[in-house]
């Protein structure tokens, strides 16, 4: 393997025991007080997007932005209140010309930071990577299903990428929306992650497409979808690397049926657009009026979100901080599957 390369500047931060006690601080006073840290945020710095997904409209929003400066201000702001994981995403966050700049200042906060990306730009970005301590790339499967709802040349950018990003000593992580053109092709997925060495997740595509109330013609099959996660776990068993765990993976199987989690958006995690609007996930944010950090204030926008009636989680991420959350408020189904008493 290349020796990496990053530049002076910094090393990827890897989660701290001092990161680690403030989670698990937040997650006990949110499930015995309600209390509300932004423990975890996701921050849409752009709407644009030079890939134009099919299952996507986000890049068809408009993009007010926030500034650089109030984007670092955000940022300060989010980290006295408590955030320590932040997940910078879009559209395409490399469209930023200040991205730098910005993950820059994530860095000097402390932030644990991540990228998500496509990464068609990251060869002409590479001077981003200093300050990253995670990319996150989509990949959907081979490079015949991959570029079926991507443009062409997009598993080609993916491998670049990620070469770019081992230069650099930075960990790559894998998101896979398992679509109805992915779902027999998670073992392909796996093995692909296997072989570069990095690490690889999996969720649902979300039954509307990504920022619209569209129907996403992208989705699954309920069945296939369902025997993905089998497959998955299956795979699991034989000890195939994935960040998901098998709690998570049976969850996901029930998906888009309830799946008697409590949900802790709007106490652990939030998510910021671009326009400085507030929500829990991405399943909110259609229509409606929503807290804004630059009309309302970040603490006042943060304290004004509704908690979701929502029991069907299809974003890993978010499920892996429920089903904890879901265990401190001794929810009795969680902890009983937890402990492996019942399988969902
Ligand atoms: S449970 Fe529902 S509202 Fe909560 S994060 Fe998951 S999808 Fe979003």
């Amino acid at each position: 393997m290349r020796p990496a390369v990053r530049p002076p500047g910094g090393t990827p931060r890897r989660f701290r025991l001092a990161d680690w006690a403030a989670a698990a601080q937040a997650a006990f006073l949110a499930a015995v007080g309600g209390k509300r840290t932004p423990l975890a945020v996701s921050y849409i710095i752009t709407n644009r997007c030079n890939s134009q997904c099919a299952y996507c409209d986000r890049w068809k929003k408009a993009d007010p932005g926030l500034s650089t400066e109030q984007a670092c201000d955000l940022l300060a702001g989010l980290r006295r209140l408590g955030t320590r994981f932040l997940q910078i995403t879009g559209g395409e966050p490399f469209l930023r010309e200040d991205l730098a700049v910005v993950v820059r200042r994530a860095r000097e906060l402390s932030l644990h930071t991540g990228v998500n990306t496509n990464g068609s730009l990251l060869k002409a970005n590479a001077g981003v990577l200093r300050h990253l301590d995670r990319l996150c790339l989509s990949l959907d499967g081979p490079p015949e299903v991959h570029e079926k709802i991507r443009p062409k040349g997009a598993h080609w950018q993916v491998e670049e990428a990620i070469a770019i990003a081992a230069d650099h000593g930075v960990p790559v992580s894998l998101n896979v929306t398992l679509t109805r053109f992915n779902t027999a092709h998670v073992d392909y997925l796996l093995d692909f992650a296997a072989a570069k060495g990095v690490a690889i997740s999996f969720q649902p595509a979300d039954v509307h497409a990504l920022s619209s109330a569209r129907p996403n013609e992208a989705a699954g099959d309920r069945d296939e979808v369902r025997r993905a996660f089998g497959r998955l776990e299956e795979r699991k068993r034989d000890r195939a690397r994935m960040e998901n765990g098998f709690l998570e993976l049976s969850y996901m199987r029930k998906w888009p049926g309830p799946q008697g989690v409590c949900c802790a958006g709007g106490r652990l995690f939030f998510r910021i657009e671009s326009n400085g609007d507030v929500m829990v996930c991405g399943l909110k944010e259609r229509g409606g009026e929503f807290p804004n950090v630059l009309r309302d204030g970040l603490e006042a926008a943060l304290e004004a979100v509704p908690f979701p009636d929502c029991d069907a989680c299809f974003s890993s991420t978010r499920l892996r901080i429920n089903l904890l959350y879901s265990a401190l408020r001794l929810n009795r189904g969680v902890i009983l599957d937890w402990l492996g008493g019942r399988r969902p």
